[in-house]
């Protein structure tokens, strides 16, 4: 990371079966605290998968829609988006609302699509752009294993693109985000990433970063998989 540059981290909310955060500048660290966030799951109806958005809602103003964060950025330093354009992530990070990393696209713009890759394992290393919000999220202490405990319970939402609510469900039938923090990979179809074997609570896309988020999820892991095995009845 540059030496000198700041940033905001802000806690959102658990989607994708683990803990999300998103990015900010600094000039934007202020307005931060007016609004109350939720990690929004928004679901690709035809056929890709999620994607993972802040939403924010104005703790001053009672019963509001809310607004995605990203859109909220961008109309605050450069005006509103004309009808028929869209503002997006241009690294694919879609909680990653520094205004360098937004810009509007037309609606029917495939540039920035994520692009579905076959061998999910040839990840691991961030891409140029995303090694800011990268070094960012790594360096937020991993939840305690209570933490976890308590966020297991949430619901996820899901909306339509129209942002109308489609349903609610618990995680367990939801797309998962690779657990390593930093990972923005997602789910194309539900349960397509390998499950940690002993715990079965966390998903990963490939073994590299499995391999990586070992010593933030071993604590919650050796936790749970006890738990797990305390709850299941003995053979007879
Ligand atoms: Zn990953
Ligand atoms: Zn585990």
């Amino acid at each position: 990371m540059e030496p000198g540059l700041k940033l905001g981290i802000v806690y959102i909310g658990k989607a994708g079966g683990k803990h999300k955060y998103s990015l900010v500048d600094e000039k934007d660290i202020p307005i931060v605290k007016k609004f109350r966030f939720e990690a929004r799951v928004d679901v690709d109806r035809d056929g890709n998968g999620a994607n993972i958005y802040a939403y924010a809602y104005d703790m001053n103003k009672e019963r509001t829609r809310g607004c995605y964060f990203h859109e909220y950025i961008w109309e605050r330093h450069c005006g509103g988006v004309a009808p028929g354009f869209k503002v997006i992530h241009k690294n694919g990070v879609t909680v990653d609302n520094r205004l360098y990393n937004l810009t509007i696209v037309p609606n029917n713009c495939k540039k920035y699509k994520r692009q579905r890759t076959e061998k999910m394992d040839c990840y691991g290393e961030p891409s140029e752009d995303q090694s800011i919000y990268w070094t960012a999220v790594s360096r937020i202490p991993p939840p305690e294993p209570h933490e976890e405990e308590l966020s297991c319970t949430s619901y996820s939402k899901f909306y339509d693109a129209n942002g109308n609510l489609v349903r609610e469900e618990d995680d367990s039938s939801s797309f998962y985000e690779c657990h390593f923090a930093p990972c923005s990979k997602i789910e194309h179809e539900l349960q397509e990433f390998s499950i940690c074997g002993r715990c079965q609570q966390v998903r990963y896309c490939g073994t590299l970063c499995q391999q990586r988020d070992w010593p933030n999820h071993k604590k919650c892991c050796k936790e749970k998989a006890k738990q797990r095995l305390q709850s299941i009845p003995p053979e007879r």
